[in-house]
């Protein structure tokens, strides 16, 4: 199970506002290890994390994908299912590394889910024997509800779909709309239209900080197709694959966001499924618990048959360099510790 799930860290650059605030960089980027300086002890030693990968603010997303994406996607083309996460305190860089910076069209600019979407059509286009069904969806879960990003009705209404245990099939959201598409323009086109439909509520760290969770899903059948020649092909077996990318919430403490009322219960909740995600891994890294808590939130249920078994994980965990971010950078990395096996 262990090598099935990766967890890598991404320090971002120091922004605008920490270079303007004289912050200090704390971080340390090494060879798979991240070590971290107490800012208000600093002749204590650093604390240091190793991981399967660590990027520091020089690294480029193309990097990550072809070093810690690429198999992972090259698996769900195969027929297995995989899950890429993004977690971290907002303004790190989740959405960065995730969907890249905005649609400027420059393909550097590109996040993990636009390369997901060009590497699955460049497969998909080369395939001689197979041929593919795509469908992608898109949701988010926002106060433990499940909202249909690619909802063509009435979009702006929060609407609590409900989960569904099928047995045989799993966990599914029944009504969740699924577009079937031909090309990586197709589900740009969707990813772009989902975002629209986004909630995002300011916080005092960061203006568009999401208080949700999203997940991005591209679902591929494949059909074999054997042919003899002068014959009709013959249909092979359906093989299905399924590929989830998740732009986790803001894990930031209430307190340093000053979140009250509606807030503070909003946070509780985003909380709660970051909690039982991490219950999850960790139980299916350690190998020997029996019960994996699945069950404890929307986020661990929608991703049950995506996270552990045959399944690859791979969790990005994203930190700032800045001295003033040290407790939530030192949570971060305590939360991906615990998600990687030793
Ligand atoms: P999050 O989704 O975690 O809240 P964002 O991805 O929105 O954070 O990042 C916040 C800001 O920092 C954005 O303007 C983004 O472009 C910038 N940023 C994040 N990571 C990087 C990076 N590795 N290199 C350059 N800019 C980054
Ligand atoms: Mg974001």
């Amino acid at each position: 199970m262990g090598e099935n799930v990766k967890v890598i860290v991404r320090c971002r650059p120091m922004n605008l506002k920490e270079i303007g605030s004289k912050c200090n960089s704390i971080v340390e980027i090494g060879d798979y290890v991240v070590s971290v300086l107490n800012p208000s002890a600093r002749s204590a030693p650093r604390k240091s994390f190793t991981f399967d990968s660590v990027y520091d603010g020089h690294s480029k997303t193309e990097t990550i994908y072809n070093d810690m994406c690429y198999s992972l996607v090259e698996s769900t083309l195969e027929g297995y299912n995989g899950t890429i996460f993004a977690y971290g305190q907002t303004g790190c860089g989740k959405t960065h590394t995730m969907q890249g910076d905005g649609y400027s069209g420059a393909v550097e600019n590109n996040g993990i889910i636009q390369r997901c979407f060009d590497h699955i059509f460049e497969t998909i286009s080369m395939a001689t024997s197979v041929r593919y069904l795509a469908l992608v969806s898109y949701l988010e879960i926002y106060n433990e509800s499940i909202r249909d990003l690619l909802s063509a009705n009435n979009p702006t209404s929060i609407k609590n779909h409900p989960l569904k245990d099928v047995p045989g099939l799993g966990v599914m959201v029944p009504t969740l709309t699924t577009q079937a598409v031909m090309s990586a323009t197709d589900c740009y086109n969707w990813l772009n239209i989902g975002n629209k439909n986004r909630v995002t509520a300011a916080t005092l760290m960061n203006d568009k900080s999401s208080r949700s969770h999203t997940i991005f899903t591209i679902s591929l059948e494949q059909i074999q197709e054997t042919c003899s020649p002068g014959t009709n092909p013959i249909i092979g077996g359906i093989r299905r694959g399924k590929l989830n990318l998740v732009d986790l919430a803001g894990s930031e403490r209430q307190c340093k966001t000053g979140a009250f009322g509606e807030r503070l219960k909003e946070a509780t909740k985003i909380n709660l499924s970051l909690s039982a995600l991490g219950n999850v891994i960790s139980a299916l890294v350690d190998g020997k618990s029996k019960h994996i808590p699945y069950r404890d939130s929307k986020l661990t249920r929608l991703l049950q048959d995506s996270l552990g078994g045959n399944t690859k994980t791979l969790m990005v965990s994203c930190v700032s360099p800045a001295d003033n971010s040290y407790d939530e950078t030192l949570s971060t990395l305590r939360y991906a510790c615990r998600a990687k096996s030793i």
